[in-house]
Protein backbone atom coordinates (compact mmCIF):
# COMPACT_ATOMS: atom_id res chain seq x y z
CA UNK A 1 0.00 0.00 0.00
CA UNK A 2 1.61 2.93 -1.02
CA UNK A 3 -0.49 5.48 1.50
CA UNK A 4 -1.51 4.25 4.87
CA UNK A 5 -5.49 3.08 5.12
CA UNK A 6 -6.07 6.34 7.31
CA UNK A 7 -4.49 8.46 4.41
CA UNK A 8 -6.97 6.90 1.91
CA UNK A 9 -9.82 7.24 4.41
CA UNK A 10 -8.84 11.11 4.67
CA UNK A 11 -8.64 11.53 1.04
CA UNK A 12 -12.06 10.15 0.57
CA UNK A 13 -13.39 11.98 3.25
CA UNK A 14 -12.29 15.59 1.75
CA UNK A 15 -13.45 13.92 -1.88
CA UNK A 16 -16.88 13.72 -0.35
CA UNK A 17 -17.15 17.12 1.41
CA UNK A 18 -15.11 19.27 -1.47
CA UNK A 19 -15.95 16.90 -5.12
CA UNK A 20 -17.72 19.51 -8.02
CA UNK A 21 -21.46 18.71 -8.72
CA UNK A 22 -20.91 17.49 -11.63
CA UNK A 23 -23.49 15.91 -13.78
CA UNK A 24 -21.85 12.31 -14.18
CA UNK A 25 -21.02 12.07 -10.78
CA UNK A 26 -24.86 11.90 -9.78
CA UNK A 27 -25.02 8.31 -11.89
CA UNK A 28 -22.94 5.20 -11.22
CA UNK A 29 -24.35 4.06 -14.77
CA UNK A 30 -21.49 2.80 -16.87
CA UNK A 31 -23.06 4.48 -20.07
CA UNK A 32 -23.26 8.25 -19.00
CA UNK A 33 -19.59 7.54 -16.82
CA UNK A 34 -18.62 6.21 -20.27
CA UNK A 35 -19.54 9.63 -22.39
CA UNK A 36 -18.34 11.63 -19.77
CA UNK A 37 -14.85 10.42 -19.74
CA UNK A 38 -14.78 10.08 -23.46
CA UNK A 39 -15.64 13.78 -23.76
CA UNK A 40 -13.04 14.39 -21.08
CA UNK A 41 -9.88 13.73 -23.21
CA UNK A 42 -8.09 16.71 -23.73
CA UNK A 43 -11.31 18.33 -23.05
CA UNK A 44 -11.87 20.62 -19.96
CA UNK A 45 -14.39 20.02 -17.41
CA UNK A 46 -15.91 23.49 -18.39
CA UNK A 47 -16.53 22.82 -21.69
CA UNK A 48 -17.54 19.42 -21.46
CA UNK A 49 -20.41 20.23 -19.04
CA UNK A 50 -23.39 21.85 -21.70
CA UNK A 51 -22.35 19.32 -24.03
CA UNK A 52 -22.55 16.01 -21.81
CA UNK A 53 -25.76 17.48 -20.73
CA UNK A 54 -26.88 17.72 -24.19
CA UNK A 55 -25.69 14.54 -25.57
CA UNK A 56 -27.59 12.79 -22.89
CA UNK A 57 -30.78 14.22 -23.76
CA UNK A 58 -30.43 12.95 -27.42
CA UNK A 59 -28.81 9.84 -26.75
CA UNK A 60 -30.05 8.51 -23.17
CA UNK A 61 -29.27 4.95 -23.29
CA UNK A 62 -26.64 3.12 -25.30
CA UNK A 63 -29.26 1.82 -27.20
CA UNK A 64 -30.25 5.07 -28.10
CA UNK A 65 -26.32 5.58 -29.22
CA UNK A 66 -26.35 2.60 -31.05
CA UNK A 67 -29.06 3.13 -33.27
CA UNK A 68 -28.11 6.76 -34.36
CA UNK A 69 -26.70 7.51 -37.10
CA UNK A 70 -23.10 8.32 -36.85
CA UNK A 71 -23.64 11.86 -38.60
CA UNK A 72 -26.43 12.73 -35.94
CA UNK A 73 -23.64 11.78 -32.85
CA UNK A 74 -21.14 14.17 -35.03
CA UNK A 75 -23.46 16.66 -35.17
CA UNK A 76 -24.17 16.72 -31.33
CA UNK A 77 -20.53 16.60 -30.85
CA UNK A 78 -19.56 19.46 -33.26
CA UNK A 79 -17.65 22.43 -31.45
CA UNK A 80 -16.21 19.80 -28.76
CA UNK A 81 -13.19 18.95 -31.38
CA UNK A 82 -11.29 15.73 -31.28
CA UNK A 83 -14.05 14.40 -33.88
CA UNK A 84 -12.65 10.91 -33.33
CA UNK A 85 -14.13 10.58 -30.25
CA UNK A 86 -17.73 10.81 -31.02
CA UNK A 87 -16.66 8.27 -34.28
CA UNK A 88 -15.13 5.72 -31.46
CA UNK A 89 -17.98 6.26 -29.22
CA UNK A 90 -20.78 5.25 -31.98
CA UNK A 91 -18.92 2.58 -33.19
CA UNK A 92 -18.22 1.26 -29.72
CA UNK A 93 -22.14 1.68 -28.35
CA UNK A 94 -23.19 -1.15 -31.18
CA UNK A 95 -20.31 -3.30 -30.10
CA UNK A 96 -21.81 -2.99 -26.11
CA UNK A 97 -25.48 -3.70 -27.78
CA UNK A 98 -24.23 -6.47 -30.39
CA UNK A 99 -22.06 -8.26 -28.14
CA UNK A 100 -22.42 -7.21 -24.65
CA UNK A 101 -26.38 -7.13 -24.51
CA UNK A 102 -26.45 -3.22 -23.99
CA UNK A 103 -23.92 -3.27 -20.62
CA UNK A 104 -20.51 -1.80 -20.99
CA UNK A 105 -18.37 -4.54 -20.44
CA UNK A 106 -17.20 -5.91 -16.92
CA UNK A 107 -14.24 -7.50 -18.06
CA UNK A 108 -11.10 -5.06 -18.70
CA UNK A 109 -10.17 -7.30 -21.60
CA UNK A 110 -13.45 -6.43 -23.38
CA UNK A 111 -13.71 -3.11 -22.19
CA UNK A 112 -9.93 -2.13 -23.92
CA UNK A 113 -11.12 -4.14 -27.34
CA UNK A 114 -13.69 -1.18 -27.42
CA UNK A 115 -12.97 1.75 -29.95
CA UNK A 116 -11.54 4.62 -28.21
CA UNK A 117 -11.18 2.84 -24.62
CA UNK A 118 -7.70 2.75 -23.31
CA UNK A 119 -6.19 1.81 -20.04
CA UNK A 120 -6.84 5.35 -18.32
CA UNK A 121 -10.84 4.96 -19.62
CA UNK A 122 -11.61 1.28 -19.03
CA UNK A 123 -9.63 1.73 -15.14
CA UNK A 124 -11.84 5.29 -14.64
CA UNK A 125 -15.14 3.59 -15.98
CA UNK A 126 -15.16 -0.12 -14.44
CA UNK A 127 -13.94 1.20 -11.15
CA UNK A 128 -16.70 4.20 -10.97
CA UNK A 129 -19.55 1.88 -12.23
CA UNK A 130 -18.39 -1.15 -11.07
CA UNK A 131 -15.88 -0.65 -8.22
CA UNK A 132 -13.35 -2.56 -9.83
CA UNK A 133 -9.90 -2.48 -8.55
CA UNK A 134 -8.09 -0.57 -11.43
CA UNK A 135 -5.58 2.11 -11.46
CA UNK A 136 -6.46 5.08 -13.26
CA UNK A 137 -3.61 7.92 -14.14
CA UNK A 138 -4.30 10.78 -16.36
CA UNK A 139 -2.36 13.98 -16.02
CA UNK A 140 -3.49 15.26 -12.30
CA UNK A 141 -3.37 11.82 -10.83
CA UNK A 142 0.40 11.67 -12.27
CA UNK A 143 1.31 15.18 -10.62
CA UNK A 144 -0.52 13.90 -7.11
CA UNK A 145 1.67 10.85 -7.53
CA UNK A 146 4.51 12.26 -8.45
CA UNK A 147 4.95 14.81 -5.67
CA UNK A 148 3.21 11.79 -2.81
CA UNK A 149 6.29 9.59 -4.04
CA UNK A 150 9.11 11.98 -4.66
CA UNK A 151 8.83 10.41 -8.86
CA UNK A 152 11.58 12.86 -10.09
CA UNK A 153 12.37 13.63 -14.02
CA UNK A 154 10.99 14.16 -17.17
CA UNK A 155 7.92 12.27 -18.74
CA UNK A 156 9.14 9.08 -19.60
CA UNK A 157 8.01 5.17 -20.64
CA UNK A 158 10.02 3.89 -17.14
CA UNK A 159 8.27 7.04 -15.45
CA UNK A 160 5.04 6.49 -16.26
CA UNK A 161 5.21 2.90 -15.61
CA UNK A 162 6.32 3.57 -12.14
CA UNK A 163 3.62 5.91 -11.54
CA UNK A 164 1.00 3.51 -13.03
CA UNK A 165 2.40 0.66 -10.72
CA UNK A 166 2.23 3.25 -7.67
CA UNK A 167 -1.55 3.91 -9.09
CA UNK A 168 -2.22 0.19 -9.06
CA UNK A 169 -0.69 -0.16 -5.60
CA UNK A 170 -3.23 2.21 -4.24
CA UNK A 171 -6.32 1.18 -6.21
CA UNK A 172 -5.70 -2.65 -5.15
CA UNK A 173 -6.51 -1.96 -1.27
CA UNK A 174 -8.52 1.40 -1.57
CA UNK A 175 -11.95 1.05 0.79
CA UNK A 176 -13.53 2.02 -2.46
CA UNK A 177 -11.63 2.25 -5.60
CA UNK A 178 -13.66 4.49 -8.00
CA UNK A 179 -13.97 6.94 -5.45
CA UNK A 180 -9.95 7.06 -4.25
CA UNK A 181 -9.23 7.22 -8.05
CA UNK A 182 -11.56 10.16 -8.55
CA UNK A 183 -10.54 11.36 -5.21
CA UNK A 184 -6.61 11.42 -6.94
CA UNK A 185 -8.25 13.27 -10.14
CA UNK A 186 -10.29 15.87 -8.31
CA UNK A 187 -7.25 16.78 -5.87
CA UNK A 188 -5.06 17.26 -9.13
CA UNK A 189 -7.55 19.17 -10.47
CA UNK A 190 -8.87 21.39 -8.09
CA UNK A 191 -5.38 21.79 -5.28
CA UNK A 192 -2.39 19.48 -6.05
CA UNK A 193 -2.31 21.97 -9.31
CA UNK A 194 0.71 22.28 -11.54
CA UNK A 195 1.28 25.70 -10.11
CA UNK A 196 1.10 27.05 -6.53
CA UNK A 197 -0.10 23.90 -5.23
CA UNK A 198 -2.53 24.46 -1.66
CA UNK A 199 -0.25 21.95 0.27
CA UNK A 200 -1.93 24.02 3.32
CA UNK A 201 -5.45 22.34 2.81
CA UNK A 202 -4.49 19.19 0.84
CA UNK A 203 -5.74 15.72 2.89
CA UNK A 204 -2.43 14.10 2.01
CA UNK A 205 -0.16 17.11 2.93
CA UNK A 206 1.50 14.97 6.13
CA UNK A 207 2.16 12.23 3.81
CA UNK A 208 3.23 13.98 0.93
CA UNK A 209 7.25 13.95 -0.06
CA UNK A 210 7.71 16.69 -2.24
CA UNK A 211 5.98 18.70 0.21
CA UNK A 212 8.67 17.56 2.93
CA UNK A 213 11.43 18.15 0.77
CA UNK A 214 9.99 21.81 -0.51
CA UNK A 215 9.58 20.25 -3.77
CA UNK A 216 5.97 20.33 -4.62
CA UNK A 217 6.80 23.14 -7.25
CA UNK A 218 9.42 21.56 -9.50
CA UNK A 219 7.56 18.07 -9.63
CA UNK A 220 7.23 17.27 -12.16
CA UNK A 221 9.41 19.20 -14.42
CA UNK A 222 6.86 21.53 -16.75
CA UNK A 223 6.96 20.72 -20.22
CA UNK A 224 7.63 22.80 -22.96
CA UNK A 225 4.08 23.33 -24.69
CA UNK A 226 3.75 22.62 -28.24
CA UNK A 227 4.87 25.75 -30.50
CA UNK A 228 1.57 26.79 -32.36
CA UNK A 229 1.85 27.47 -35.74
CA UNK A 230 -0.20 30.28 -37.38
CA UNK A 231 -2.62 29.50 -40.53
CA UNK A 232 -3.87 31.74 -42.55
CA UNK A 233 -6.91 30.48 -44.96
CA UNK A 234 -9.65 31.68 -46.36
CA UNK A 235 -13.42 30.91 -47.08
CA UNK A 236 -15.95 31.50 -49.42
CA UNK A 237 -19.67 32.51 -48.34
CA UNK A 238 -22.25 31.72 -50.82
CA UNK A 239 -26.13 32.18 -50.39
CA UNK A 240 -28.75 31.19 -51.76
CA UNK A 241 -32.17 32.00 -50.00
CA UNK A 242 -31.19 32.53 -46.95
CA UNK A 243 -28.56 29.18 -46.52
CA UNK A 244 -25.28 28.83 -47.03
CA UNK A 245 -23.58 26.24 -49.04
CA UNK A 246 -21.41 23.93 -46.98
CA UNK A 247 -19.35 21.19 -48.02
CA UNK A 248 -18.29 18.04 -46.82
CA UNK A 249 -14.88 17.05 -45.26
CA UNK A 250 -13.53 13.63 -47.13
CA UNK A 251 -9.56 13.86 -45.94
CA UNK A 252 -9.19 11.22 -43.59
CA UNK A 253 -8.43 13.55 -40.79
CA UNK A 254 -10.01 14.09 -37.53
CA UNK A 255 -12.38 16.60 -38.99
CA UNK A 256 -13.64 13.67 -41.36
CA UNK A 257 -16.97 14.45 -42.41
CA UNK A 258 -17.67 17.66 -40.97
CA UNK A 259 -19.25 20.31 -42.94
CA UNK A 260 -17.69 23.32 -43.31
CA UNK A 261 -17.21 26.31 -45.55
CA UNK A 262 -15.67 26.21 -49.09
CA UNK A 263 -11.92 27.07 -48.76
CA UNK A 264 -10.52 29.66 -50.75
CA UNK A 265 -7.13 29.20 -52.05
CA UNK A 266 -5.27 31.54 -53.76
CA UNK A 267 -6.89 33.41 -57.31
CA UNK A 268 -10.15 32.42 -55.51
CA UNK A 269 -9.56 28.68 -56.37
CA UNK A 270 -12.12 26.42 -54.78
CA UNK A 271 -11.36 22.49 -54.55
CA UNK A 272 -14.47 21.27 -56.87
CA UNK A 273 -15.95 24.44 -57.40
CA UNK A 274 -16.11 27.33 -59.69
CA UNK A 275 -16.76 30.51 -57.99
CA UNK A 276 -16.06 34.44 -58.44
CA UNK A 277 -15.13 35.61 -54.76
CA UNK A 278 -15.89 38.88 -53.53
CA UNK A 279 -12.95 40.83 -51.25
CA UNK A 280 -12.04 39.35 -47.51
CA UNK A 281 -15.05 41.21 -45.37
CA UNK A 282 -14.04 39.89 -42.11
CA UNK A 283 -11.19 38.05 -40.77
CA UNK A 284 -12.00 35.28 -37.79
CA UNK A 285 -9.39 34.01 -35.63
CA UNK A 286 -9.66 30.26 -34.53
CA UNK A 287 -7.42 27.63 -32.75
CA UNK A 288 -7.45 24.22 -33.10
CA UNK A 289 -4.86 22.10 -30.78
CA UNK A 290 -1.83 24.42 -31.57
CA UNK A 291 -3.29 25.61 -35.03
CA UNK A 292 -3.45 29.18 -34.48
CA UNK A 293 -6.13 30.26 -38.33
CA UNK A 294 -6.31 33.48 -39.38
CA UNK A 295 -9.60 33.18 -41.23
CA UNK A 296 -10.18 35.42 -44.35
CA UNK A 297 -13.92 35.98 -45.09
CA UNK A 298 -15.17 36.10 -48.49
CA UNK A 299 -18.60 36.68 -50.29
CA UNK A 300 -19.02 34.44 -53.26
CA UNK A 301 -20.76 33.69 -56.16
CA UNK A 302 -21.12 30.48 -57.79
CA UNK A 303 -20.34 30.59 -61.92
CA UNK A 304 -21.73 26.69 -61.73
CA UNK A 305 -23.26 24.48 -60.00
CA UNK A 306 -21.46 22.60 -57.47
CA UNK A 307 -21.26 18.71 -57.89
CA UNK A 308 -23.49 16.36 -56.38
CA UNK A 309 -22.74 14.74 -53.40
CA UNK A 310 -20.29 17.04 -50.76
CA UNK A 311 -22.12 19.79 -51.36
CA UNK A 312 -25.39 21.27 -49.69
CA UNK A 313 -27.37 24.47 -49.04
CA UNK A 314 -28.17 24.71 -45.17
CA UNK A 315 -30.35 26.77 -43.29
CA UNK A 316 -28.99 28.52 -39.91
CA UNK A 317 -31.69 27.19 -38.24
CA UNK A 318 -30.32 23.51 -39.56
CA UNK A 319 -26.72 23.95 -38.53
CA UNK A 320 -27.24 22.28 -35.16
CA UNK A 321 -28.55 18.85 -36.92
CA UNK A 322 -25.38 18.70 -39.34
CA UNK A 323 -21.36 18.14 -38.19
CA UNK A 324 -19.98 21.47 -38.31
CA UNK A 325 -17.15 22.59 -36.69
CA UNK A 326 -17.10 25.53 -34.57
CA UNK A 327 -15.58 27.90 -37.08
CA UNK A 328 -18.39 27.67 -39.41
CA UNK A 329 -20.25 29.28 -36.38
CA UNK A 330 -17.83 32.32 -36.05
CA UNK A 331 -17.63 32.84 -39.63
CA UNK A 332 -21.53 33.11 -39.42
CA UNK A 333 -21.68 35.21 -36.81
CA UNK A 334 -18.99 37.72 -37.40
CA UNK A 335 -21.40 38.17 -40.83
CA UNK A 336 -24.48 39.23 -38.98
S1 LIG B 1 0.92 18.28 -0.13
FE1 LIG B 1 0.96 19.67 -1.83
S2 LIG B 1 2.29 18.73 -3.35
FE2 LIG B 1 1.76 17.16 -1.87
S3 LIG B 1 -0.01 16.12 -2.76
FE3 LIG B 1 -0.81 17.72 -1.42
S4 LIG B 1 -1.08 19.53 -2.71
FE4 LIG B 1 0.21 18.07 -3.82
Amino acid sequence: MTIPRSDATRLLDWYRRNRRDLPWRRSRDSYRIWVSEIMLQQTTVRVVVPYYRRFIRLFPTVRALASARPDRVLAAWSGLGYYRRARHLSAAARIIVGKHAGRFPLRVEDALALPGVGRYTAGAILSIAYGARLPVLDGNVARVLSRLHLVRGADSAARRRRLWRLAGELAATAPSPGDLNQALMELGATVCTPAAPACAVCPLSRRCAARASGLQETIPPSRRPRATVEVRTGVAVVTRGGRYLLRRRSNRDLMHGLWELPAVGRGGRSDGLRLAVGRCVATVRHSITYRRLEVSVHPARLLAEPPRGGYRFVAPADLGRLPTSSLVRKVLAALV
